[in-house]
């Protein structure tokens, strides 16, 4: 099957610093792959790549099958990929319901009310709450409204950059909740993270960084049995 998004060979950076050195990976449509690596291994760069927030130097980034580098983030946002919000990325002083609302701000009245009821199908613990203020929600259920409020777009791969950064544990395993309810609408994830065990958990594949070149690219169940080096 052709994968959702594949990159080959990509090189890529920031004017004359260069980030990822031929990095090749690949997204099966569906699946999860989580990008480990430790502190500027380049993690953070693919998720731009694959966003269109950055252009590639040389190698090739495809979404199903065609040719995508150097498009602009938008038309990587038509095509269904999305960039999960960094933070809560909620409005605190507007209801969850409220908040729905905004994020589908473009939508036509009549199907407003579907897309806010397929939310809280999708996350009934925000239906129960729909008419609390944001800013009153648990650090969890911020996270769950924000990744919410970016489901309601039906992407079809979500990028998830850190997600869980400077959570409590609790909190992360709240979030991990989520992003498992959201693999199961059949969402492709590309999960970023620094909780390697709560990303092994999830994932199918993993792509291990070290500075800007791929180490490991395999089946979870292949990483988890040799000795990767990274802290758990
Ligand atoms: P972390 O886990 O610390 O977030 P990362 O694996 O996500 O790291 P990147 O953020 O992709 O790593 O950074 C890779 C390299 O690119 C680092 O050396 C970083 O300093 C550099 N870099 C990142 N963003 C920029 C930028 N906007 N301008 C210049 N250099 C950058």
């Amino acid at each position: 099957m052709t994968p959702v998004l594949e990159f080959r060979e990509v090189h890529a950076g920031y004017g004359p610093f260069r980030a990822l050195f031929g990095v090749s990976l690949a997204l099966e449509s569906g699946r999860v792959l989580a990008l480990l690596g430790s502190n500027g291994a380049g993690k953070t760069t693919i998720a731009r790549v694959a966003s269109g927030l950055v252009c590639p130097t040389q190698g090739s980034v495809l979404i199903d099958g065609a040719e995508f580098g150097g498009k602009r983030p938008w038309e990587f946002a038509r095509e269904g990929f999305v960039h999960a919000p960094e933070g809560r990325s909620v409005f605190g002083s507007l209801t969850v319901s409220e908040n729905l609302q905004l994020a589908l701000r473009f939508r036509h009245k009549a199907t407003l009310s579907v897309c806010i009821d397929k939310a809280y199908d999708l996350f009934p613990r925000l239906g129960e709450r729909r008419l609390q203020l944001a800013g009153t929600l648990s650090g969890g259920e911020q996270r769950m409204l924000a990744l919410a409020r970016v489901m309601v777009d039906e992407p079809r791969v979500l990028i998830a950059d850190e997600l869980s950064l400077g959570l409590a544990p609790i909190i992360v395993d709240e979030v991990y909740e989520t992003l498992r309810v959201i693999q199961n609408t059949g969402t492709s994830l590309l999960i970023v993270e620094q909780h390697v065990g709560h990303a092994l958990a999830i994932a199918e594949t993993v792509v291990m960084l070290d500075r800007g070149r791929v180490q490991f690219d395999g089946p979870v169940a292949d990483f988890a049995s040799q000795d990767a080096g990274v802290p758990r």
